[in-house]
Parts: C-alpha cells; structure tokens; sequence
C-alpha cells in the first residue's frame, strides 16, 4: 500500500472512530440549549463598582458557559424601577437582579440582615457568615418563600459615617438632624431623635446642595468622591457603624433556576463569587487614594464619632435587633444564628485580627 493511501485509510478511520465515538456519547440536549436572560439592578446603569458588578458578574457567566447563558444586564429604571427589581425576579417577569438585600426589609424584615446590620459583621465576618456559617442557609429558606435564590455577589468593606455640614460631638447632635441613611441604621439615628429619609443614588447630592437634607451616607471614598458629596458637605465622618460590611447580592428566580442544568447552576454561583470578591477588592485597593484626594484637593475635614456618640447609638442598634426578632419566627432565627455567629467570630478576632491591627506601630 502506498504512503498516501495508508494515510487517507488511517484518516478516514479516525475520522469513523470519532464519529462512532459522538455516536455512542451523545452529549445531552441540555448541554446545547442556549438561555437568554434578563438582569435588572437597583444601580444606574454601568454604576461604578455596584453597576460594574453586575455587569461583569452576566460577562463572566457568559465566558464560563461558552454563551449557553447569556444575560442582558439592566440598570435601574432601563426595564424596571430599581426598587421593584425584588418583584420583577420573584415573579420571573425576569430571571435575575442585582442589588442589596436591605432594600427589601418591606417585604421582610429580615432580608437586613444578608446585607448590613449596624454594628455588626465586617465583609470578612459576612462571608465566614454566609459561606461556612449558616447564613446561606438561612437566606435560602428566607428567599424561597418568594420564589428566589440569593447570593452574595459584592461587598462595600467598612463604609464612611456619612458628610455632615456640621460637627457631631455628642449624641444630641443627631437630634432633628434630617440625613439620607438607610435600613436599620435609619432606624437606630431615628431612635436617637434624627430623620432618616431616602433618598434615590441619583438624587442625593441635590438634596444635600440644596439643604433639603442636612447630611447623607453613601458607601466610602472613593464612591463618595464620583458623587461629588465633597461640593456640598465639609465633615467626612468615620467609622461607617450603620454598615460595617454591606453585602451586594444576585438573585435569580428559583423555578428558572433549578430549571437550569447543574454545570450552568455551578457556573451563577462561581461568578457570583468572583464578584463579591472583585467588588470588595476594587472598594478596598482604592479608597484611600481617593480619601488623600477629598482631603488634598477638596479641603475635605475627616472627623470620628466620639465614643461616646457610638456607644448610644450600639446601645440603640441593640435595643432594635430585639424588637426585630419578636416580628416574626423566621427573622428571629435568622437574628439569633446572625449574634451566636458575630459572637464566636469577635472572640476570635479579639486574639487574631484585633492583636495583629495592634502591630502596626512596629
Ligand atoms: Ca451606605
């Protein structure tokens, strides 16, 4: 036989094995089939770090799938307001949402809880929390209830206390004090006789420039820098007590996810991994270049609470975590697994982070 027919046979029989091979391994229908889903977020579109998250979390779910899942991403108000992205994925009029689980407390209260609780956990505690806790479990018994699954999927670290136009020396202070503040801290300034008000992302800086409010938070320095707070407030007050590590999160609705094939199931949860630590990362690697910034260019006055004004207002937040957990049975064991697990991971600390904190005069 010649050299060329040799060739073409082995050719031809490699090419039949192959086929054979195809034949007799079929791959599965659902390995095929392509998805193409919608994201809503409660962010402006393309919003730095929380907008960009959700964003690259549907990027990185597409690469890992080989495009079998495909999610259009919108930002708050493309398709629907930011705060009925809940509604929108519960009851599958999309699959998925970005967002933060404190915006929901009106659907339950303790949805706050997978997002930010004043003076609570950290990031770092948060997903000891979430990932080897408990508090997956928790939110998944929580969100089930409306038909979603929910993961962290970004996280703030510790945020700014807020821009005030005037100094907080004691508690008094706070008192008719009209600010932009969120969730359960809302709540705890309310208890020391100020006005939380809320006020949409788009919107603050107005308010504030114009004095419709006295003081806003918003997350920390170098998102605070992009919001321009630094044009309408002197004091940039730290630490932020109301969110101490406020977690982002994805949420797809339950039916089209277990509908979903294991391997694309596998890949929303890596991706959403990916991005409750890119986001973390970004916040952490650039806040204080932008800190120097507001304080070398804008004049910027950074002031602590005193400790005094931060042990009232523990004492509050305290005091609302109990009325919190007599609301509902769920919500007290997500409120009690939630203090059991921030009292183990502070003892821990106090021999750990908090003693190597201590080193840095070295
Ligand atoms: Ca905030």
């Amino acid at each position: 036989m010649k050299r060329r027919d040799i060739l073409k046979k082995a050719g031809v029989g490699a090419v039949g094995l192959g086929a054979a091979g195809l034949a007799l391994k079929p791959r599965k229908a659902s390995a095929k089939k392509v998805y193409n889903w919608k994201m809503v977020t409660t962010w402006p579109p393309h919003f730095p770090v929380l907008g960009e998250a959700a964003d690259y979390t549907a990027k990185w779910i597409k690469e890992m799938s080989d495009g079998r899942l495909n999610i259009t991403v919108y930002g708050g108000g493309e398709l629907v307001p930011p705060l009925q992205v809940f509604d929108a994925v519960s009851s599958g009029t999309v699959e998925m949402g970005h967002g933060a689980s404190y915006y929901w407390a009106g659907k339950h209260p303790a949805t706050q809880f997978f997002a930010a609780v004043p003076f609570g956990l950290n990031a770092q505690g948060m997903n000891a929390w979430l990932v080897a806790g408990g508090g997956q479990e928790l939110w998944d018994e929580l969100y089930a209830k409306f038909n979603l699954k929910g993961w962290p999927a970004g996280n703030t670290g510790v945020q700014m206390g807020g821009w005030f136009n005037k100094e907080i020396k004691t508690i008094a202070d706070l008192k008719g004090l009209k600010m932009r503040i969120p969730g359960l801290g809302g709540k705890v300034l309310a208890k020391a006789g100020g006005n939380a008000v809320l006020v949409a992302g788009g919107e603050i800086y107005t308010n504030l420039d114009r004095g419709v409010i006295d003081a806003t938070e918003w997350v920390g320095p170098y998102h605070d820098s992009k919001m321009g707070f630094y044009k309408a407030a002197k004091y940039y007050y730290s630490p932020g007590w109301h969110e101490p590590g406020t977690t982002l999160e994805c949420m797809v609705n339950k039916k089209k996810y277990d509908a979903l094939p294991k391997d694309l199931q596998a890949i929303i949860d890596a991706a959403c991994a990916k991005s409750n630590m890119w986001s973390l990362c970004e916040f952490e690697a650039k806040n204080n270049k932008y800190l120097k910034e507001l304080v070398e260019k804008h004049n910027v006055q950074v002031r602590q609470f005193p400790d005094a004004v931060l042990a009232q207002l523990k004492k509050y937040s305290d005091e609302l975590l109990v009325e919190l957990a007599a609301k509902d049975p769920l919500t007290k064991k997500i409120c009690e697994s939630y203090i059991a697990f921030k009292k183990q991971y502070d003892e821990w600390n106090a021999i750990s982070e908090e003693r190597y904190a201590k080193l840095k005069h070295l």
